[in-house]
């Protein structure tokens, strides 16, 4: 299906008791698998491995494109690990590559991967100015990484307003993600500032029912309502 905002769930939110179900809805209906790695150090929180992508990848049939989102202090040990894992985008930190920014993604592309990078709410746009051409994908967090339950601050519209503009003015392709906190009320601002694609979590998606199914069928129905009539303002 068509729409207007890609959508990338967060596969770890999988209810451990219905992970085969759930990663089935989720791997027929969504655009990105997006993959949550933590190490309790970078962010005070752990997630989901290389194993779990891993399985998937020999698990499911026609997966979907696997997104590692590198939440780890040193993520460039484990590029060749997720890239043979089965990821198709690893996306570290730019805090954590700021010495090796360059080396850093010209190793992702050369396992074979597409390269992004994501930007906590403190880090300006200037940090990726330089590398910006090399990137496939810019992610900006629009809350902490890592910290479940924050309120998304009104600039971070700013920021992906003003990245959507540096798109156009550069004649560059990335796609802008936006991450974190996400949900219904969220889709339009995102989209009319230039977001292409919304990573869902728990309050986004698996909240919304039981049965998750019907979760699925209620977000969707948000999406649609949410960005109906809605334009690119950038
Ligand atoms: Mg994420």
């Amino acid at each position: 299906m068509e729409r207007k905002l890609m959508i990338a769930p967060s596969v770890g939110c999988c209810d451990l008791f219905h992970v085969e179900e759930q990663v089935r809805v989720i791997n027929e209906n969504s655009d990105f698998l997006h993959m949550d790695i933590k190490d309790g150090v970078y962010v005070p929180s752990f997630g989901i491995g290389p194993d779990y992508l891993h399985y998937l990848n020999t698990h499911v049939k026609e997966l979907k494109p696997m997104d590692a989102h590198l939440m780890v202090k040193n993520p460039q040990q484990y590029l060749k690990t997720f890239a043979d894992a089965g990821a198709s985008f690893i996306t570290p930190h730019t805090d954590c590559i700021e010495g090796d920014a360059f080396v850093t993604i010209r190793k992702i592309k050369e396992l074979g991967c597409k390269a992004g990078v994501a930007l906590s709410p403190s880090v300006p746009l200037s940090t990726i100015e330089y590398y910006l051409p090399l990137l496939d994908k810019v992610t900006i967090m629009i809350v902490d990484p890592g910290i479940a339950g924050q309120p998304v601050d009104p600039q971070m519209f700013v920021k992906i307003r003003q990245l959507a503009k540096i798109r156009e003015e550069r004649g560059l392709d990335f796609l802008i993600e936006a991450d974190g906190s996400m949900n219904k009320e969220l889709y339009r601002p995102l989209y009319e500032a230039g977001a292409d694609i919304v990573v869902l979590g728990p309050p986004a998606l698996w909240n919304k029912s039981d049965d998750f199914e019907r979760a699925w069928d209620i977000m969707e129905a948000e999406l649609a309502v949410e960005l109906e009539g809605a334009e690119r303002q950038i």
